[in-house]
């Protein structure tokens, strides 16, 4: 079957016990058993739900997970905690290679907690394979990959990446949350790990906060669904119920993300006020873009020629572009990066540059939302 048909069908056959057409939010912390240990498969819902074991089958699938391999997803309480299950891979001793352009809570949770465990970190310009290539180092056990990476959606050669991982004995992780499976799926490129928040477009309605990995190694899916039980990081049925009802219009959505996104960019690089724009289908990354995504995604940032200010100035102006943290919802949102989402990279190798505006665009009329931003920027 392909991705649209899955995005509605995988692990979400009608309920058995009632013909229900969608999955129920099975709201049960625990489960009737016959017998001691006898029971239909659920015990407890840390360990395991029907409405969260739904999604996970779903997200399992989108992602390439090969029906036999073994491999599986586990959905968690947010992205962070997704990101906290993979530290728990780690051990005193241990490096991670960490982006120098990534989300910042990613960064805050490695070298401000992990740290503090005895996990060393290295950040790494990920857009340049042979810089990866010289910082790996005995001792490093994970590679790191966003890409499009969070602000500045440049673009990561994920077979590389993989390559030169897996010839250093570490695992790659690849942050699959701008591009979603629809546009990329860094299993099939070699990844060992694909870590989302399902916060952003898979949920894709800013209702929910949510996170998964997802894994083709029968051994890792083990290790993990282990660690999401015996740590308690785990989704609730509500939760992971909002998260598959959006992934059924995933596919549909990020078609309207990417045409719109498309224009706003276009539009965006030729107005006076704007610096610099960074979208994953500029001229400078467009071909390997293509490569590993089947288009650009949603979101654009860009530098506003007049610095930090004139840029705070335009996102207290746009009326539709609502000024918020978060992204991959139907509206559009815009934020100031150093301001909002990045401040804990200040004085970081992980600073973003203070005039920078990031516009998360939604599925609203491409006219309207161009004709908002032409408002704010000002000018002709
Ligand atoms: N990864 C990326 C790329 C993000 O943008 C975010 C949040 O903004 C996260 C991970 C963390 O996800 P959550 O906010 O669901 O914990």
């Amino acid at each position: 079957m392909r991705f649209e048909t899955r995005a509605i069908h995988a692990g979400q056959d009608p309920d058995p016990a009632t013909g229900a057409v969608v999955v129920p939010i099975y709201a049960t912390s625990t489960y009737a058993q016959e017998a001691p240990g006898m029971h239909r498969g659920y015990e407890y819902s840390r360990t395991d739900n029907p409405t969260r074991r739904a999604l996970e089958t779903a997200l399992a699938s989108l992602e390439g997970v090969p029906e036999n391999s073994g491999g599986g997803a586990v959905a968690t309480a947010s992205g962070m905690a997704a990101t906290a299950l993979v530290g728990y891979l780690l051990k005193p001793g241990d490096r991670v290679l960490l982006p120098d352009d990534a989300y910042g809570g990613t960064f805050r949770f490695f070298a401000r907690v992990l740290a503090e465990h005895g996990v060393a970190w290295s950040a790494v310009d990920m857009t340049e394979p042979r810089l990866l290539e010289t910082a790996m180092s005995p001792d490093t056990r994970l590679v790191w990959v966003e890409s499009p990476t969070n602000p500045l959606l440049r673009i990561v050669d994920l077979e590389r990446a993989a390559s030169v991982a897996r010839a250093g004995g570490a695992l790659l992780v690849v942050d699959n949350t701008f591009a979603t499976p629809y546009l990329q799926r860094p299993l099939e490129l070699g990844a060992d790990l694909v870590l989302h928040s399902t916060t952003k477009y898979l949920g894709g309605h800013s209702d929910v906060v949510g996170g998964a990995l997802v894994t083709a190694d029968a051994e890792l899916y083990e290790r993990l669904r282990f660690l999401q039980n015996a740590a308690g990081t785990v989704a609730g049925a509500f939760d992971a119920w909002l998260v598959l009802r959006g992934l059924k219009t995933l596919a549909v959505r990020m078609e309207r993300h990417c045409d719109n996104a498309a224009r706003v960019a276009a539009f965006l690089a030729e107005h006076p006020a704007v610096a610099e724009v960074f979208w994953p289908g500029s001229d400078d990354q467009r071909d390997l873009a293509a490569r590993q995504m089947t288009r650009f995604g949603g979101m654009v940032s860009f530098r506003h020629r007049d610095g930090a200010e004139a840029a705070a100035a335009v996102s207290a102006a746009t009326r539709l572009f609502l000024l918020a943290e978060s992204l991959g919802g139907v509206e559009s949102l815009i934020e100031l990066p150093a301001a909002m989402t990045h401040q804990s990279v200040a004085g970081t190798p992980l600073e973003v540059p203070d005039d920078l505006l990031r516009l998360s665009v939604g599925i609203e009329h491409a006219d309207d939302l161009v004709d908002d931003l032409a408002q704010a920027l000002g000018g002709p």
